[in-house]
């Protein structure tokens, strides 16, 4: 008798469970002990857990294929204008080629609604970042994520369940009224939503003073969503606030782990949500830096923690990183703090200039999600196009939609 056992990576929290086991002869659900490290191989069959429920059944080529660049070539080529391919800063070089355009995820996701004769957007980047771009584009543009595993383990963290059960312990301790939300752009269209339903705004890294300062004239307490650091950096270094104006809400405990004092004192409640990759760097990564490569420049992005903020020299959004680097002397040495990908392609670029980059830690550190976008996904996604099969699309229902909108709106009409 044949028998297939589907395993999926399971979460700690899961090791057991019942799982589905197919034979040829019969279905039956057994008690089993799955292996956790088990994975789908890439783009055969589906992980409904990991992938969305949504079927990627492409019949990927190895990475290593040779051909895979002057495919995807010819697929981009076969398409035209129809397609417009988006590469964020963290993608792989391999990827990032055949981006018609590259930045953070806002500004390519305003470029994509810039571009409406192209009918189909492939984002090679998160699914956070795919479904602000549905969002800003019109509804006649589809958006393509190629591979439905790229998340993002930040977004993931505030699911619209806890959101909603924080929102109900503010309002038992009565302070929900003064309350407004600023939620990260990295976050789901859900989260996005409760934000704008509730009267507050979206935030990017580079603007997450000026919502902050509009959301205090709103309101006399913001609650900060997933970003903790993004938070609190901005409000104790660009505004002045005290870390005991700070408090952290970790949805995992009763009443986010806070008495009713602490939440009525609060200025800032902050989410108990980081980024696995910014959130490695370390105070002590900042100060091996230092004695390694003696006048060394430590520049980092936001989403560091707090200690390793407060020990850089200079803080800000990727596109601040690459400003500051276009615009430093020749000579001058950098050690940076954001995804490898990125630093990586700084420092090959600016080397012939004479600027010496290096990353932050000693540890290598890319952002696995991100990651997952690689050519023969994206290759699968341009030739299932090319042929007229759309594929992995990242689609917002429209209430959701509607009041995510009005959430990035407000932001776009921040001062
Ligand atoms: S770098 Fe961090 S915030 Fe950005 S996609 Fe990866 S996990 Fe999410």
């Amino acid at each position: 008798m044949t028998r297939r056992v589907r395993i999926f990576p399971v979460p700690a929290s899961r090791r057991t469970e019942r799982v589905r086991v197919v034979t040829t002869a019969q279905t039956q659900e057994l008690d089993v002990q799955p292996t956790p490290l088990a994975l789908l191989l890439l783009g055969r069959e589906a992980d409904p857990r990991s992938e969305r429920g949504v079927e990627c059944p492409g019949d990927l080529p190895s990475p290593s294929d040779p051909d895979l660049v002057e495919r995807a070539r010819a697929a981009k080529e076969k398409l035209g204008n129809k397609v417009f391919v988006l590469g964020h800063h963290y993608q792989r070089d391999e990827v990032i080629q055949f981006a018609d355009v590259t930045g953070d995820s806002f500004k390519l996701a305003r470029d994509a609604a810039a571009r409406p004769e192209a009918e189909y957007i492939v984002f090679c980047g998160v699914h956070f970042m795919a479904e602000s771009a549905d969002i800003l584009t019109s509804d006649d543009q589809k958006v393509v994520l190629p591979d439905l595993a790229a998340g993002c383990s930040m977004a993931d963290m505030a699911t619209a369940e806890q959101v909603a059960e924080c929102w109900d312990v503010l309002t038992e301790v009565g302070i929900a009224e003064q309350v407004v939300p600023v939620s990260y752009m990295n976050s789901s269209a859900d989260i996005k939503a409760f934000t704008g339903k509730h009267g507050g705004t979206i935030c990017t890294s580079s603007n997450a003073k000026r919502a902050l300062d509009w959301a205090f004239e709103q309101g006399e307490k913001v609650l900060f969503l997933p970003d903790q650091h993004l938070g609190r950096n901005t409000a104790v270094r660009d505004m002045g606030m005290s870390l005991e104006d700070c408090v952290v809400y970790n949805p995992h405990k009763p009443n986010g782990g806070l008495t009713a004092a602490e939440l009525r004192a609060a200025k800032m409640i902050l989410w108990r949500g980081h980024c696995s990759v910014h959130g490695r760097f370390s105070l002590d990564s900042v100060n091996d830096v230092r004695e390694r490569i003696p006048g060394v420049n430590v520049l980092v992005h936001p989403e560091c923690r707090h200690e390793v903020v407060a020990a850089a020299d200079h803080v800000g959004s990727t596109e601040y990183i690459i400003k500051m680097l276009e615009a430093a002397p020749a000579g001058s040495k950098w050690a940076i703090g954001t995804e490898l990908n990125l630093v990586r392609r700084l420092a090959n670029r600016f080397a012939p200039e004479g600027k010496e980059i290096v990353f932050l830690d000693k540890t290598v550190c890319f952002c696995s999600t991100m990651n997952r976008i690689d050519l023969p996904h994206l290759v699968w996604a341009l030739e299932s196009l090319a042929e007229g099969n759309l594929v992995n699309r990242i689609e917002v229902d429209k209430e959701t939609e509607a009041f995510a909108k009005l959430a990035l709106e407000r932001m776009l009409a921040l001062p």
